[in-house]
């Protein structure tokens, strides 16, 4: 994330935000960025060094944040984050469901039911539970929630190996439809956002255990790249989120919105 003051003037002053998976990635731009437009932000993650980097970074720019040490597979940790900034700010505006993982790839019927379910609950379980913690504090004041999907398993079913992330990522969208929908009389706004490639530290962490047989080679027709093969950027993302939360965005609720230069659109 590059450099910038914060600027409490902007479009987010007064309001809080929750960001999950803060700590890296895509999450961090997200709390920085939202940091930046005057928010006052719950950087939630598990990794205490981490969050606090990013909770740091917020407040040098002149910012406020507080750290929420959490898992987002914990309800009661969950609970305890959003009781932690209700107590301190007294209200929430904003929420980004985004700590995920991709998890285990691997052949279907090689895949465990334990690796299944590690992957379902990190990023699917977590969403519900996210959502579940936050939603009796945003009806105070109505707000946004934006949710991070991906292109997998949405538009893009290419990643061998990738079954339980991509029915997560799938379900994310339908989690949002039926939670739009829900919320709307109580003007809560529920997006979900489908990056495609976005360079962050994500795949790093995939573990792949047998996927060689299973994949299917795609050759890209030459002349169509729309970006030349280079990923996206996790500011690139966090601008689209802060759109997604602000007020620019409050008739846009119930819909995924892609962000991957048309990639998967080819791919998927
Ligand atoms: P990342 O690894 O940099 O960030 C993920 C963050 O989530 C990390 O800070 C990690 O510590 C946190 N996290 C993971 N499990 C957690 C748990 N149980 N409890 C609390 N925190 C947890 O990766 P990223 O690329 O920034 O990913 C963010 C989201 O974007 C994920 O949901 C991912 O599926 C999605 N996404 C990423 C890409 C990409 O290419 N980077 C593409 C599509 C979707």
């Amino acid at each position: 994330m590059t450099e910038r003051a914060s600027n409490p003037s902007a479009s987010f002053a007064g309001k809080v935000a929750i960001v999950t998976g803060a700590g890296s990635g895509i999450g961090k731009a997200a709390a920085l960025d939202l940091g930046h437009q005057g928010a006052k932000v719950g950087v939630l993650s598990r990794n205490a060094a981490d969050v606090q980097a990013t909770v740091d970074q917020i407040v040098e720019a002149g910012g406020e944040a507080i750290p929420l040490i959490a898992d987002v597979t914990s309800q009661q940790a969950l609970e305890e984050a959003v009781a932690t900034v209700e107590r301190t700010w007294g209200r929430l505006d904003s929420l980004v469901v985004n700590a995920g993982a991709n998890g285990q790839f691997a052949p279907v019927d090689d895949l465990t039911l334990e690796e299944w379910n590690r992957t379902l609950d990190t990023n699917l379980t977590s969403t519900f539970l996210t959502t579940r913690a936050a939603v009796p504090l945003m009806r105070k004041t109505g707000g946004a929630i934006v949710v991070i999907s991906s292109v997998n398993g949405n538009r893009n079913f290419a990643y061998a190996g990738a079954v339980a992330y991509s029915t997560s990522k799938a379900a994310q969208v339908a989690f949002t439809k039926m939670v739009a929908l829900e919320l709307a009389k109580d003007r809560i706004r529920v997006n979900v956002v489908c990056p495609g490639a976005i360079d962050t530290p994500i795949n790093g962490k995939t573990m792949r255990r047998n996927t060689e047989s299973i994949g299917v080679k795609v050759h890209f027709p030459d002349g169509v790249h729309m970006y030349d093969g280079e990923p996206g950027t996790a500011d690139q993302v966090a601008e689209l989120i802060s759109f997604l939360l602000s007020d620019a965005a409050d008739h846009v609720s119930g819909t995924e919105v892609y962000i991957d230069a048309a990639e998967s659109l080819l791919v998927g």
